[in-house]
């Protein structure tokens, strides 16, 4: 078991620095887990005594909701885990651990109880014609991958899991989508086999719509017979849609190049662009802020237009910004979608991040690309994750040190096969 102190409340609280602050708060987390993993004990040793010869109840939760002051239910949660982590002797058998590895896990503070229940109703579902060797195997990957990882990533390893352990078994439920939704669109097909098109979209998105549309949607230059183009607006824009359609179709391996995600332009100066400090200015939109600017320009999601103090663009290495075609795809099979730990997007849902921003000098290769959906991109553009290459080539993320301390590297293990 790890040490652990209930640390000093400082005096003065509003004083705290926020690390300070975060240390506070996963220390006593981790006090806590620890009191439960001891509670535990406990109330394992009561239900295995039983709980009518020592206090005349019929069960140790019975026992507990009375003394916790707490519904049967939540008292029933606490001693269903407290048996699964604890030795609970077999009838005519020795006492036998459910749950060793979880247990371990549990006494170190390193567990939630939900981590605890997602990782137990795994257990629960392994057919128990499994050899004992393959079920633990399968206890200690959940019991260590919950030591740094969150529910969802329990959940699908344990799906993965149970798909290799039990083949014919149920097919595990979908997760629910991760990201907030930041835009919206609905396709209705009408009785007379039109459809009808509404939604909501993002600043961004919605400003390379428009410049999409526009640039697909111009009119159409009077032709040799004299005719002009008489289509309304929508009319062009609805041709315009058709068109685009075809192109993201033509083109399916290139999304970093193809058509309509350069079309966008996001005026920089180069010192906010290298900084992230100031404004910037979007075709459509007007201004964003420079740290927006250095997020759009990283995959050239639109054509940055770099100018020098005095205001004159710059071509700041214009060519070797771009991802080929060839590089994408070599990043699409080294990743296998976003290499953010434990996030399930697809390649095709990704940009290509530049480690080192290609402002700040950071070449256009494998090396310094990394595959990140819309939402992980964001993040670490703007969050306090640390993104680098570790030495055997594969990207690994370096957490803020107030989820952890030792800011110990993770990686997606998500898009590889479990074996
Ligand atoms: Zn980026
Ligand atoms: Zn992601």
């Amino acid at each position: 078991m790890s040490e652990t102190l209930v640390p000093e409340l400082p005096q003065e609280l509003w004083r705290a620095g926020k690390l300070e602050l975060a240390h506070g708060v996963t220390s006593l987390l981790q006090v806590m887990r620890v009191a439960s993993a001891g509670l535990g004990k406990y109330l394992a040793e009561v239900e295995t005594r039983g709980a009518e010869d020592l206090f005349g109840y019929g069960s140790a939760s019975r026992w507990f909701a009375d003394v916790a002051r707490i519904s049967h239910g939540d008292a029933q949660d606490v001693v269903n885990r407290a048996l699964a982590l604890n030795p609970v002797a077999e009838v005519g058998g020795e006492a036998t651990v459910f749950a060793p590895a979880t247990a371990a896990a549990a006494e170190d503070g390193a567990l939630a109880d939900q981590h605890i229940d997602l990782i137990l109703e795994v257990l629960r579902r392994i057919p128990s014609d499994v050899p004992a060797e393959e079920r633990d195997g399968a206890e200690k990957i959940l019991a260590d991958l919950a030591r740094h990882a969150g529910p969802k990533e329990i959940a699908e390893a344990g799906a993965d899991l149970l798909a290799h352990l039990d083949p014919d078994g149920a097919e595990p439920k979908d997760e629910p989508e991760p990201d907030p939704p930041r835009r919206e669109v609905f396709v209705e097909r009408r009785k007379d086999g039109f459809w009808k098109l509404s939604g909501l979209l993002d600043p961004e998105t919605g400003a390379r719509t428009a410049a999409a549309l526009d640039a697909h949607g111009a009119r159409r230059p009077v032709d040799e017979f004299g005719q002009a183009d008489h289509r309304t607006m929508p009319q062009r824009y609805g041709d315009a849609w058709a068109e685009l359609l075809d192109l993201a179709i033509a083109c399916p391996d290139q999304p970093g190049t193809s058509g309509y995600r350069t079309l966008v332009h996001v005026t920089v100066g180069l010192e906010a662009l290298r900084t992230g400090l100031g404004t910037a200015c979007l075709d459509f939109v007007g201004k964003i802020t420079a740290r927006e600017a250095r997020l759009a320009a990283c995959d050239c999601l639109m054509i940055p237009v770099v100018l020098n103090a005095a205001g004159e663009p710059l071509d700041v290495g214009r060519m070797r910004r771009f991802v080929t075609p060839g590089q994408r795809r070599a990043l699409n099979i080294r990743d296998g979608g976003c290499a953010f730990p434990g996030c399930h997007r697809a390649p095709k849902h990704c940009h290509a991040h530049h480690i080192r921003h290609w402002a700040d000098g950071g070449p256009t290769d494998l090396r310094n690309l990394v595959l990140l959906c819309s939402f992980h991109h964001r993040l670490v553009h703007h969050g306090d994750w640390l993104v680098r290459m570790a030495p055997d080539g594969i990207p690994e993320f370096v957490p803020p040190q107030y989820l952890d301390p030792l800011r110990h590297p993770r990686r997606n293990l998500l898009h590889r096969v479990v074996t």
